[in-house]
């Protein structure tokens, strides 16, 4: 296993591993907030990271590299609004996205091409991320402080169920 490769792999399972913990922290907040729809919402992306988390890890044991795993950052107590909450979330997103296509330009300069076609999964997901948070933003922008809007929009949310991902079936 390439070395460089190897110890890109290791950042990006921190990543994604904090990722969760972010979620894991936004969720909670929400749930303290009084609503439940986001913090479902928001639990089942932090189970959705752990899952990037072990795509990364099952592509590197696969390929003979060793995992080595850090110690994940402390993420943030407080959010402010539902509307914050999520702006948090998408900020974060489009953070990813940028460490996803840093790992494929490094893949193109190592010419490591097993790694560029695995990153091709996570170069959709990172859009269908940012997509899904813009539109709950969008969605909650609309309704501003319209109570009952608000409430219907969280019940929805609420239905949101934790799907294991593609990733983990190579
Ligand atoms: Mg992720």
């Amino acid at each position: 296993m390439n070395p460089t490769i190897q110890s890109a792999i290791n950042k990006q399972i921190n990543e994604e591993l904090f990722s969760a913990y972010l979620y894991l922290a936004i969720a909670s907040y929400a749930g303290s907030k009084g609503f439940p729809g986001l913090q479902n919402w928001m639990t089942v992306q932090a189970q959705e990271e752990i899952d990037h988390a072990m795509g990364f890890q099952i592509h590197l044991l696969r390929r003979g590299g060793e995992v080595e795993l850090d110690a994940i950052e402390k993420p943030a107590k407080e959010f402010g609004s539902p509307l914050d909450m999520v702006k948090a979330g998408l900020e974060h997103e489009k953070h990813i996205s940028g460490c996803i296509n840093d790992l494929f330009d490094l893949a193109q300069k190592e010419k490591d091409f097993a790694f560029q076609s695995f990153l091709t999964w996570y170069i959709d997901e990172q859009v269908e991320e940012e997509e899904g948070a813009q539109e709950l933003i969008d969605k909650m922008t609309i309704l501003g402080d319209n109570g009952p809007g608000v409430l219907a929009l969280d019940k929805e949310l609420a239905a949101r169920a934790y799907k294991p991902s593609s990733i983990l079936i190579q």
